[in-house]
């Protein structure tokens, strides 16, 4: 199936831009475009942006781009960024790559209709990075989930009709890994990040983590706690693209679940 050998190519050059392509080379990446369309590419003496077409957001474009050869770089294919109808400036071909994905994998392509992206960060308090900012150590990012939203944070933390996890677990529309997907489903909108437990999938307190009690440089999750378990539906994403939590996240789940039933503000502590 195509899809499946562009995204594999639109990867390959996200990871490495291509050094002297062919023509051949780009129109792998632009099934949308007639031959002679690349060939006035190489004709280009600024560098040219592409719109290709998107894998999973409808309306969306992968965006690439020729630099002509300069005095100690030949010409060289690179991958850019996402764009969106109606949030970015279109680039050339915009209409074609989108026609072009709508008439080949319209069926697997969805509508722009979340409210809100969330991302989503695994991170492991047993194994620590320093920095500047926590020389003493903070939990590293093992995995980030970028999950689409059909309703607000703002409005999910104003509701107190059911625990946190839950509400939030039922906004899920679409979770991503894959970074290309995530670039189409982040696109436009400033996501907001969530920051769990790699370990057993508590929300972490500034210093520690209440779950499994693992410690880290205080402070660091002042501004930064979750406030709630990680929701079931994203521990089991995460699991099925190779996390594996040491701890059942299903013990912290129902800690908050337990937590909220008695009533208590911050029942998703211990
Ligand atoms: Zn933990």
């Amino acid at each position: 199936m195509y899809l499946k050998k562009y995204t594999e190519i639109l990867k390959r050059l996200r990871n490495d831009p291509m050094i002297n392509p062919s023509a051949g080379d780009i129109a792998k990446l632009c099934p949308h475009l007639a031959a002679e369309e690349i060939e006035r590419m190489f004709n280009q003496s600024d560098t040219m942006f592409i719109a290709c077409p998107s894998l999973k957001v409808r309306g969306a474009f992968q965006i690439i781009y020729l630099e002509p050869a300069a005095k100690n770089q030949p010409v060289t294919l690179r991958w850019g960024h996402t764009g969106k109808i109606n949030y970015a400036p279109e680039y050339p071909y915009t209409a074609e790559a989108i026609k072009f994905a709508e008439d080949n994998w319209g069926k697997y392509l969805i509508d722009d209709s979340w409210s809100e992206v969330a991302e989503v960060r695994i991170m492991d308090p047993t194994d620590l990075v320093y920095g500047e900012l926590y020389p003493g150590g903070a939990p590293k990012n093992v995995m980030t989930i970028i999950a689409i939203m059909s309703q607000r944070s703002e409005v999910m933390s104003r509701d107190h009709s059911r625990p946190r996890n839950k509400l939030f677990d039922e906004a899920i529309i679409e979770m991503s890994t894959d970074p290309l997907i995530s670039e189409e489903l982040k696109d436009g909108r400033h996501p907001y990040t969530y920051y769990f437990c790699g370990f057993c999938g508590s929300g972490f307190e500034p210093s520690y983590c209440p779950g499994c009690d693992n410690g880290f440089e205080g402070g660091y999750f002042e501004d930064r706690a979750s406030r709630m378990a990680l929701p079931p539906k994203l521990a089991e994403f995460a699991r099925q693209n190779g996390h594996v939590f040491k701890k059942d996240p299903k013990i912290a789940l129902e800690k908050e679940l337990k937590g909220f039933r008695e009533n208590k503000y911050y029942y998703w502590r211990k």
